[in-house]
């Protein structure tokens, strides 16, 4: 069957990397969660002392850019992909309110995004794959045959966040979260190298008041017509 490149892009929180895997599980696709590699950067930049209260020092964190090594190995308990920075699983301290805090300046370095858009262009060289961000349609796949655009109001996603951090044990408020996803979306929208945005030919879907079985049926469903050349 013919392989075709899934780009779902969106705003923090929108659930973007939950319906990526579904995606990717269904159609057996390689999943890859950009997000993730953003986040290992952001913190070696801070392991490495490259953050402080005045930002991010972008020259000392380009010289070390060439010691950054990153990949995805499967968990074989939870089937999941977790990411690796030089061969140590972060997956779960990529996921903390600290690096949160600090990856969106990051993201915003010119170098860093070249690094990681060269590596998510490898990975998703041999089609289907199914690859969550902010600008997978209009600068990582720029062709994908499907993308999709998620967008929910700035609490609800902060609730979805807040469940997920007190779940995993972290003792978050809900007003920091929301203040994280705010800051975020404002820094991602407004940078100068591929800004948060949605692509012309991108589908839009605001899923505030959808389900994730609803989301599923009807992005699988926009998924199979664009496998079957329908769209
Ligand atoms: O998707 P997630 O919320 O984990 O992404 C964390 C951060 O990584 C975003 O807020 C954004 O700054 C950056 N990012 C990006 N481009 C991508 C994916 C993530 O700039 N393709």
């Amino acid at each position: 069957m013919t392989k075709i490149t899934i780009a779902i892009d969106g705003f923090s929180s929108t659930g973007k990397s939950t319906i990526a895997k579904q995606l990717a599980d269904w159609l057996d696709y390689i999943y890859v969660d950009t997000g993730a590699m953003y986040r290992a950067v952001a913190l070696f930049a801070m392991q490495q002392g490259f953050i402080s209260k005045n930002g991010v020092d972008s020259l000392a964190l380009i010289n070390a850019l060439g010691g950054v090594v990153l990949h995805f190995q499967k968990n074989e308990d939870t089937g999941a992909a977790e990411v690796f920075l030089n061969n140590v699983n972060v997956e779960k301290q990529i996921r903390t309110l600290e690096v949160s805090a600090q990856v969106s300046p990051v993201a915003a370095i010119s170098a860093v995004r070249s690094k990681l858009v060269d590596q998510q262009q490898k990975l998703g060289q041999g089609k289907g794959v199914v690859m969550d961000g902010r600008d997978i349609g209009t600068v990582v796949f720029p062709d994908a045959e499907l993308k999709i655009f998620l967008d929910a109001s700035a609490t609800t996603r902060a609730e979805r966040r807040y469940k997920e951090l007190t779940q995993g044990g972290d003792a978050v408020s809900f007003d920091d979260v929301l203040a994280n996803v705010m800051e975020r979306d404002h820094i991602d929208s407004t940078r100068e190298d591929s800004p948060l945005a949605k692509a012309n030919d991108a589908i839009a879907i605001d899923n505030s008041e959808m389900n994730l079985e609803d989301q599923f049926h009807i992005i699988l469903q926009l998924a199979k017509d664009r496998i079957a050349g329908r769209v």
